[in-house]
C-alpha cells in the first residue's frame, strides 16, 4: 500500500514549501505540490497540515552495544533498544566501540548492528575503537572496511585524552591512509571517526598529520567538540582549514556546569562565527557513559547518553538559539551522512523513505518511516525490539 503525506512544510533538508510526499516499495516514489492518484490506487492518506516533513536523522555516533566501564565491570552500559532511535525521528545509526574494547568485541557491534537492522532501522559501524593499533574483525583494517557491509570507518579513535593510547602523528597517518584507501576500493568513505577529550592539545595532532603528509582533514570526523569554549574555538579553526566537527548532545548538568556547551548553543555559535552549515553535525553517542571527573580525573560517577538527545537537541536549536530550522536539520541529517559516505538524509523521490513527519509547533515526531516501513504513528512504536 501506498502512503500520501499531503500539504505538508517538506524540509529536505533543504526548505521545499508546501509538498504532498508518496511514498511506497520503502522509496520515496514522488515529492509535488499536488499528487492525484487513480481512486483504484490502495493508498492511507496523512494530513500534513501544520506538519513538518524531514529525512530521518542520522545519528553519526551511538554506542549500540553499550560502552562505558571506567569504574569497573558493574559499570559497563547496557545495549541500546530499536525504539531509542525511532521514537525521536533517527532512522540510521553508527555503531562504535569506546574506551573498552577488551570486553566490548566488534563480533558483537556488527551482531548488534544486524539485529537491529532485521528490525527495521538503518545502522552502519566503524571498525577499531579509542585505541591503536586498532582492533579489527578480520585483522585488517582493509578488509574490515572492504568485505563487512557494515564498516564504513574507523573509530572512535580517542586523542587528547587520558584513556587515548596516547597515538603518534605516524601511526593516525597510516591509520588515515588505510582507512582511505580501503574506501576507495570498496566505495566507501573511510572516514576516522576521532573522540576528543579534554587535554589542551585539543586537535593539534590532526593538524600535525595533514602537514607532514597526505592525509587531508576531511578524513577525520572529530567528535564531542562542545566539550569547552577552547576546543570549540579549536573546532572553528579546524573548520577553517577545511574540516568538518561533530557536537555531542548527550550532556549531564556536571559537564554543562564546568564549562561544556549544549550541542545546541555550539552550532549556534559557529555558524555566528562564518562556520558554513554543511561543516557541523550532532550526534547523540547514545548509551556511552558519561563519567563525571574531580580535577584529578578521579572518577565521581556515571550517566549513560541517550539518543533521543539528538531531538531534544535540534528543537533547543531552532527553539532557543534561533538557528534555521534547515540548519539545524542538515546537522542531524544530511551532514553527517555526507561526511561518512552513506546514501541517507535528505528527501527526494528514489531515495530510501526514511521520512519523519513533525508538529510544526512542538518539533515533535509524531510519524516515522524507515525505508518505507512505518515505525511509529501517533508518537507510538509500531514496531519495537524483540525484548522491548
Ligand atoms: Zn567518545
Amino acid at each position: 500500500m501506498l502512503t500520501l503525506i499531503q500539504g505538508a512544510n517538506v524540509y529536505a533538508p533543504t526548505y521545499l514549501g508546501t509538498q504532498d510526499v508518496l511514498i511506497g516499495g520503502g522509496k520515496i516514489i514522488a515529492i509535488d505540490e499536488n499528487i492525484i492518484l487513480d481512486s483504484s490506487v490502495l493508498v492511507k492518506r496523512i494530513d500534513g497540515k501544520n506538519k513538518l516533513v524531514t529525512p530521518g536523522f542520522v545519528d553519526s555516533l551511538v554506542h549500540i552495544t553499550g560502552g562505558g566501564g571506567e569504574a569497573g565491570f558493574a559499570s559497563r552500559t547496557p545495549e541500546m533498544n530499536l525504539t531509542d532511535a525511532t521514537l525521536s525521528g533517527t532512522t540510521t545509526v553508527v555503531g562504535a566501540l569506546g574506551t573498552d574494547s577488551s570486553s566490548r568485541t566488534l563480533t558483537n557491534l556488527v551482531a548488534k548492528a544486524k539485529g537491529l537492522k532485521e528490525q527495521g532501522l538503518n545502522v552502519f559501524c566503524h571498525t577499531g575503537s579509542y585505541h591503536l593499533p586498532a582492533k579489527t574483525l578480520t585483522h585488517s583494517i582493509t578488509d574490515d572496511i572492504m568485505y563487512i557491509e557494515e564498516f564504513i570507518g574507523v573509530g572512535e579513535v580517542a586523542i587528547s585524552d587520558h584513556r587515548s593510547s596516547q597515538p603518534t602523528v605516524q601511526q593516525l597517518a597510516e591509520l588515515a591512509a588505510e582507512a582511505k584507501v580501503a574506501g576507495m576500493l570498496s566505495g566507501k568513505k573511510g572516514t576516522v571517526s576521532i573522540h576528543v577529550g579534554p587535554v589542551d592539545s585539543h586537535l593539534s595532532i590532526l593538524h600535525q598529520v595533514a602537514q607532514q603528509s597526505d592525509i587531508k582533514l576531511k578524513q577525520f570526523y572529530p567528535t564531542h567538540m562542545n566539550r569547552n569554549k577552547a576546543l570549540l574555538d579549536a573546532g572553528i579553526h579546524f573548520c577553517d582549514q577545511g574540516g568538518t566537527i561533530d557536537f555531542t548532545t548527550s550532556t549531564t548538568d556536571y559537564d554543562l556546569a564546568h564549562g561544556e556547551y549544549a550541542a545546541a548553543h555550539a552550532l549556534a555559535y559557529c555558524l555566528e562565527q562564518g562556520v558554513a552549515p554543511n561543516q557541523l553535525t550532532m550526534s547523540s553517542d547514545g548509551h556511552a557513559s558519561l563519567p563525571i571527573f574531580d580535577k584529578d580525573f578521579n572518577l565521581l560517577g556515571l550517566e549513560v547518553g541517550k539518543e533521543a538527545s539528538l531531538l531534544t537537541s535540534f528543537q533547543q536549536a531552532v527553539k532557543e538559539y534561533n538557528v534555521p530550522i534547515e540548519h539545524a536539520l542538515m546537522s542531524i541529517t544530511s551532514n553527517p551522512a555526507d561526511i561518512l559516505g552513506v546514501d541517507k538524509g535528505r528527501l527526494k523521490a528514489t531515495s530510501d523513505a526514511d521520512v519523519v513527519l513533525l508538529d510544526k509547533e512542538t518539533l515533535t515526531p509524531e510519524y516515522v518511516w524507515a525505508n518505507g516501513t512505518l515505525m511509529v504513528q501517533n508518537t507510538h512504536a509500531v514496531i519495537k525490539g524483540v525484548f522491548e
